[in-house]
């Protein structure tokens, strides 16, 4: 090689970086500047995806179909295609030339693996090597033909592997030889096929699938290179896979420990086995992104001091490939020599345990293997133990496939305590349970084998609590779009950039319901369209709803039940069972025998999750937080006395002001303050279900039916089964009762006001008169007034006072139980 002081640098190009002619385009114009001041070897990968349609392609030739040779034309087509926009035309048929002698050859070894009926091992390896050997092949043309000169060298001349032909052991001393070798040549620029090897015998053998990245790192450690970089469709190692974790973002450092732990727990941005001749001979590796190559990427060195915001977490991978392996009984209890019988035995038929974990009780023992082992390795554990099993002292061994490992990743973990514990909170909140757990002894990564189903869950759930942990996605589910749920649509959408910008927080609305009709999008649905989205949606009930909704099993998710309907109530506890978070103003739920009432809220607390209903009670006003912080800090409520319904208040602050009984309820009736039915009011149960949730809130046990209710209307009126018989009754039997009621306030200077009220595990509703010198002397309008009597606050009650009625302030409300429940 050039044998200046210049850089040595290996650049290795991915698949996704030479897939086609654009592509290749630009990992031109990443070469081309650099091509004089440096020395440069340049590895490739195949066009993006030949790699498996040469598999696909050998797979179908062996099993005797000619429908290989669709295959094999759509291979031929990309490379022709690719030459013919990448390579101008005074070279054009000489390249075209040397693609076909390698198609060719290529289609004749798909005819005889077609003819033999079977793909071996070592036809495999000679298959699959084509890929790289074209890319190569036409990127260095391409240089050429853009005044870039380079040599092509073979890289099974320079790589020896053994005779494991698809995933070869490299002998090192030989190989490093050889390159060493190669670069004694005054050559400023090689290209090389990643991928490929040759055995002893001159075999072609391969580096395992992902293997040109290793290629790259056997060269540049041979070569003691300054840098090895490799180049792909990311800008860099990623806090975790951008596939699946859409928020990760780039880890501007890592250690090679740190990256060699991710990529073997699943990150593969870059192949596991390339760190080790970095690392071995301290090269620095930077991971960059062809397509953004102004991006700084990631750079992989020795120790990385820095921590990453508050804790020295470096990363969060998964890794499906395994399965889990159980063993448990209670002749396992304090017996010494099982663990080492279990492990021998498993070691002399060379099965490998990537993981281990022991209960403390040592009543369990859980090994985490390659599914391949899985069925092995409890054959050869039921031969070992099969005493104990007869005798029941160990149970029958299990073994579970549907698994997967979430790692957290960081070499100075150790040093933030508590990383476990903050791992298992966020995995809880989700309702995704540890099956097992192990610290690798290194105590670089804790794993966690978890059911498969949850990953996604589980790493954005993780990934989001390491971290973005002041920064959260939430998916919300509205049901009901009424005045009060499309209030609250429009409030979330003109708070959505607000929230975004100023709190980190993502307030993804990702379905809305109506009783006929949904839209799901896990996307998030567009808050400016949403009318639209959902007048096209199919019909679906709320049921499909719900149990789609809890299918989709997104992390942080919350539904916000906007209607009253009781049906609808009937979901909640499956909901939080869930671990979906509910929000509502219904108020059903809170009212409904005290059994159900109970079990609600304990399957809030059991599955991690919240149960929110401040809107219950006078709409946006902080009552049931406030009731809930006095208890929790040791206060002890003594009484509670309360105006409830605006639409009550708004016909006795009418009667005090000297109208009658009916004009009163004529009005409340015509500006919209009462339900289309007047008598739902009147009758007093709303207010009797307010009081019935904040005694239950205090801690008593009682049922709408404990609850001694005053009601306006007399049994004429609750009689009436039309409009005319109604306001007949009214006028005729309510309203001189009530009337008579007023003027015997008035006289004695007091006002009329209906009362619930809370004391010694008793609760009521009723119409009362109270004096000038009483707090709810002067409420009116629809202004609802609780006024809580505690042991803090005995002489002078604490007061909330505010309006109690309205789409706006109970949407608000609403809102502010979300964003508590994003804060928790
Ligand atoms: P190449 O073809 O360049 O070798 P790969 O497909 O092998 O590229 O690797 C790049 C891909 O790895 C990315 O597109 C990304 O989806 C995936 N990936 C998985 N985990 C991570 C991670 N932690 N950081 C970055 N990329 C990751
Ligand atoms: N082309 C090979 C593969 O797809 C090797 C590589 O791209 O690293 O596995
Ligand atoms: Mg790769």
């Amino acid at each position: 090689m050039d044998g200046s002081n210049k850089q040595l640098s290996v650049l290795k190009f991915g698949g996704t970086s030479v897939k086609n002619a654009t592509n290749i385009s630009k990992v031109i114009d990443i070469i081309r500047p650099r091509a004089n001041s440096e020395r440069m070897v340049v590895v490739v990968s195949a066009l993006g995806g030949v790699t498996d349609l040469l598999q696909e392609a050998g797979n179908l030739a062996a099993s005797g179909v000619s429908s290989y040779k669709e295959v094999f034309y759509e291979i031929r087509y990309r490379h022709l295609d690719t030459v013919m926009e990448l390579i101008g035309a005074d070279t054009r048929v000489d390249v075209l030339a040397g693609v076909n002698t390698r198609l060719y050859e290529l289609e004749n070894l798909l005819t005889g693996i077609q003819m033999v009926g079977e793909l071996t091992p070592r036809g495999t390896a000679k298959l699959l090597g084509y890929g790289e050997l074209l890319s190569s092949f036409i990127i260095s043309q391409a240089l050429k033909d853009n005044d870039i000169d380079n040599v092509w060298m073979d890289s099974r001349s320079l790589i020896l592997t053994d005779n494991k032909f698809v995933h070869g052991t490299v002998d090192f001393k030989q190989t490093d030889a050889r390159i060493v070798q190669m670069a004694a040549q005054e050559t400023k620029l090689w290209m090389v096929p990643g991928f490929i090897s040759s055995n002893t015998k001159g075999e072609q053998t391969l580096l395992g699938r992902g293997g040109s990245d290793y290629t790259a790192a056997i060269i540049s450690s041979a070569l003691k290179a300054d840098i090895l970089e490799i180049w792909t469709d990311v800008s860099g190692m990623m806090t975790s896979d951008p596939r699946v974790v859409k928020r990760a973002f780039t880890i501007p450092r890592i250690s090679y420990n740190e990256a060699l732990e991710l990529s073997h727990f699943g990150s593969k941005v870059i192949y596991p086995s390339t760190i080790i001749p970095a690392l071995k001979s301290k090269i620095p590796i930077k991971v960059k992104n062809t397509f953004a190559p102004e991006d700084e990427g990631t750079l992989i060195t020795h120790n990385i001091a820095e921590a990453n915001g508050d804790s020295y977490v470096r990363g969060v991978s998964s890794y499906d490939n395994i399965s889990l392996l159980t063993m448990e009984g209670s002749g396992m209890v304090g017996v010494v020599g099982i663990d080492a019988r279990l492990f021998s035995a498993l070691a002399r038929k060379e099965i490998s345990v990537m993981m281990v974990t022991q209960g403390s009780s040592e009543h369990s023992i859980s090994l985490v293997l390659s599914p391949s082992d899985a069925e092995e390795a409890k054959l050869v554990l039921e031969k070992e133990f099969g005493l104990e099993i007869q005798m029941s002292m160990v149970e029958p061994i299990r073994i579970e496939h549907d698994v997967c490992i979430i790692a957290v990743v960081g070499e100075r973990m150790k040093d933030t305590p508590g990383i476990s514990a903050r791992l298992f909170a966020a995995l809880a909140r989700n309702g995704i349970s540890a099956r097992a757990t192990a610290q690798g002894a290194s105590e670089l990564n804790i794993s966690t084998v978890i059911p498969k189903k949850d990953k996604v869950k589980a790493l954005n759930a993780v990934h989001e609590e390491f971290f973005l942990s002041n920064n959260k996605t939430i998916n919300l589910f509205v049901v009901g779009v009424g005045v009060v749920g499309k209030t609250l649509l429009n409030q979330i959408a003109s708070q959505f950039q607000n929230l975004m910008d100023h709190n980190a927080i993502e307030l993804r609305v990702v379905g809305i319901a109506r009783s006929n009709r949904f839209v799901l999008d896990e996307h998030g649905i567009e808050l400016e369209h949403w009318p639209e989205r959902l007048e096209v949606a199919s019909a679906g009930t709320i049921d499909q709803f719900v149990q789609q909704l809890i299918d989709m099993n997104l992390r942080n998710s919350v539904f916000v039940d906007n209607t009253a309907n009781e049906l609808i109530t009937k979901h909640y506890k499956r909901l939080l069972q869930a671990s979906i978070s509910v929000v509502t103003p219904n108020k059903i739920a809170n009212a409904a025998p005290y059994e159900q009432y109970k079990e609600l809220h304990k399957a809030a607390s059991k599955y991690g999750v919240q149960f929110l209903y401040e809107t219950n009670v006078g709409a946006g006003l902080p009552i049931i937080n406030t009731l809930q912080d006095m208890i929790h800090s040791g206060d002890k409520v003594e009484r509670i006395e309360a105006i409830l319904s605006g639409s009550l208040n708004f016909i006795f602050s009418s009667l005090s002001q000297g109208k009658d009984y009916l004009t009163a309820v004529r009005e409340a009736k015509a500006l919209g303050y009462t339900e289309p039915d007047p008598r739902l009011d009147l009758s007093g149960t709303d207010v009797a279900r307010k009081i019935l949730i904040l005694s239950r809130e205090v801690g008593a046990e009682l049922n709408i039916s404990d609850i001694d209710i005053e009601s306006c209307i007399g049994e004429e009126c609750a009689a009436a089964t039309n409009d005319a018989e109604f306001w007949a009754a009214v006028e005729n039997f309510d309203a001189p009762r009530i009337n008579a009621q007023v003027a015997e306030a008035t006289k004695a200077g007091k006002r009329l006001k209906y009362i619930a009220r809370f004391e010694h595990g008793k609760a009521s509703t009723q119409i009362a008169a109270v004096g000038s010198e009483h707090p709810f002397y002067n409420i009116s309008g629809s202004d609802n007034i609780i006024a809580f009597t505690t042991m803090r606050y005995r002489t002078n009650p604490l007061i909330v006072i505010g309006p109690g009625a309205g789409a706006d302030v109970t949407a608000a409300g609403v809102f502010a139980d979300i964003i508590r429940i994003i804060n928790h």
